[in-house]
């Protein structure tokens, strides 16, 4: 094997769940795909305005991502279904998107945006700019607070937890957030505050809720506005060189809005 398949199929194999339908990935071609550019797939049969503009909101996740760390350093493949049946076929199955590894992005046919890809991108740079060691430090909460907020999107905006609050739709507090640090507490999580049962709201007329996702910005938006870009780097540096991750992180939310 090749070394770029040898480095692919470990950040496969890192990603964890799904990840041996994930392997399709290595194969896009073969499983219903082609390719748009060297940064995209798309499902046979996507028309040509699609197409277009998905290369548009390439360009613009990746100017997410670069504002948000100064620079972009991991490249993944976009790969984007546009049906069901093609988004479970690589391993996905009730979200709107996932990446595996830092390499390889999937997209349903829920998140065909930019927002979608530059979240799915940020725990690509996460992954790309941190050590091994670090990178397993890392709380999974942080992670995605990070992911949300530079993704900026609607579904996990303050807009939405203000929602959530007026609502009273059940929501994690900032220290319940503070505890879903494995990818496993974390998806226990998001099933537990019914994040996992949108379609079914959907059905019903009812608003989508997201509660763990959008705590997670409601945390580290106003964390990356305090620290800023030159914070965010140093706080990486700081956890390669070895640094906790508690002794790093000083949360700026406003104790009173949780
Ligand atoms: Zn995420």
């Amino acid at each position: 094997m090749s070394r770029p398949f040898l480095s692919a199929l470990l950040a496969l194999l890192l990603s964890g769940c799904g990840s041996l339908a994930g392997l399709k990935l290595l194969a896009p071609e073969t499983h219903g795909l082609e390719s748009v550019s060297p940064s995209l797939y798309v499902e046979i049969g996507t028309d040509s305005e699609t197409r277009r503009r998905l290369l548009e909101d390439i360009d613009r996740a990746e100017h997410a991502v670069e504002a948000a760390y100064g620079s972009v350093q991991s490249h993944p493949v976009v790969h984007v279904c546009l049906t069901e049946s093609c988004y479970a076929t690589f391993g996905g199955h009730g979200s709107r998107a996932k990446v595996y590894g830092g390499r390889l992005i999937l997209i349903s046919p829920h998140g065909a945006n930019w927002h979608y890809i530059a979240h799915e991108w940020s725990h690509a740079e996460m992954l790309s700019r941190l050590t091994l060691a670090a990178w397993w430090s890392l709380p999974q909460w942080f992670d995605e607070g990070i992911a949300v907020a530079v993704s900026d999107a609607p579904e996990n905006s303050e807009a939405h937890w203000q929602f959530l609050i007026a609502a009273n739709v059940p929501r994690p507090t900032r220290e319940a957030l503070t505890t879903f640090k494995s990818l496993s507490q974390w998806d226990d999580a998001v099933g537990h505050y019914g994040e996992k049962k949108n379609q079914e709201r959907k059905a019903k007329g009812e608003p989508e809720i997201r509660p763990v996702y959008t705590a997670a910005g409601h945390e580290l938006r106003p964390w990356l506005a305090a620290v800023g870009r030159e914070g965010l780097l140093r706080f990486i540096a700081d956890l390669n060189a070895g640094a906790g991750f508690a002794s790093l992180y000083t949360s700026h939310s406003d104790p009173t809005t949780w």
